[in-house]
């Protein structure tokens, strides 16, 4: 894959850690410790392979178990894969929203203070609340006191569809608010209207096939408001960006699309 564009790739996970016939099913014989050395190591070879610049990563542990076994519910496993990737990844922290309140900001504000995350991953749809509950509202109090971006997955449920971003982000004008998959194909019909509605909403690129939705995206909100993202990572990369590429928008949208947007909103050095 020819290195012409700069690219960051928004939304990735890290198999940190769930137990499923989905994910790699080898990993259901191993000790947490031996899998983080394999995602180490995955990510290692992956970043090697492809001329991607930098990841936002988030791990599965925190948003499936519903009572925490430890302060971060597995989210330290985050914070160590970053580091072992010197430089490439930086964290979303997935917060739990049915611990109590105060609990909740503490420990987000913790998270982005002290620990280096970067951002907040929900995922309403698995770990089952709507993302527009006031139960949220402790996690965007933080993410706005810090201005870091919020990407949450959207569609497939309707805990999170696109118009439960709009409620979310005009609450938060402050607050970056990333729609994971762009509704995916279900609920494209509300992505522009919701965007229309807060202009602090941002697409991100994995999980929709709708070329059309894009290009009419980036015509009326301009490119600055698509992350380029993966769901990854994974060996689809290059048609993930041959995607990008063939849109019919401009060079520099591709440009911002793909890497640039993602650097300003993560503050990530692009030189
Ligand atoms: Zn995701």
């Amino acid at each position: 894959m020819n290195a012409k564009w700069f690219i960051v790739d928004s939304h990735q996970h890290a198999y940190l850690f769930w137990h499923s016939d989905v994910y790699p099913p080898e990993y259901s014989k191993l000790s947490n410790r031996k899998i983080l050395e394999m995602e180490v190591e995955r990510f290692r070879r992956w970043f090697e392979k492809y001329p991607v610049s930098y990841g936002i990563v988030c791990g599965y542990k925190p948003r499936i178990d519903r009572v925490w076994d430890s302060r971060h519910g597995g989210n330290e496993a985050v914070i160590e894969l970053v580091k072992r990737l010197n430089g490439k990844l930086v964290g979303y922290y997935s917060p739990n929203v049915f611990e109590e309140e105060d609990l909740v900001r503490e420990k987000v504000e913790e998270a982005i203070r002290d620990l280096g995350f970067r951002g907040i991953k929900l995922h309403p749809w698995v770990s089952a609340f709507p993302l527009n509950h006031p139960m949220v509202y402790p996690v965007f109090d933080v993410a706005a006191k810090y201005k870091i971006p919020v990407l949450s997955h959207s569609s497939r449920s309707e805990f999170c569809t696109p118009m439960l971003f709009a409620d979310i982000a005009m609450r938060y004008p402050e607050v970056p608010v990333i729609m994971g998959h762009m509704g995916k194909q279900h609920l494209h019909y509300d992505v522009l209207p919701a965007m229309r509605l807060a202009e602090n909403i941002y697409l991100e690129t994995s999980g929709s096939k709708l070329q059309i939705l894009l290009e009419k995206a980036v015509e009326e909100f301009g490119a600055e408001r698509v992350l380029f993202g993966t769901d990854g990572p994974h060996e689809l990369l290059p048609a993930y960006v041959a995607r990008i590429e063939d849109l019919n928008v401009s060079e520099e949208a591709k440009e911002l699309i793909l890497g640039k947007n993602a650097a300003k909103l993560f503050k990530l050095p692009t030189g």
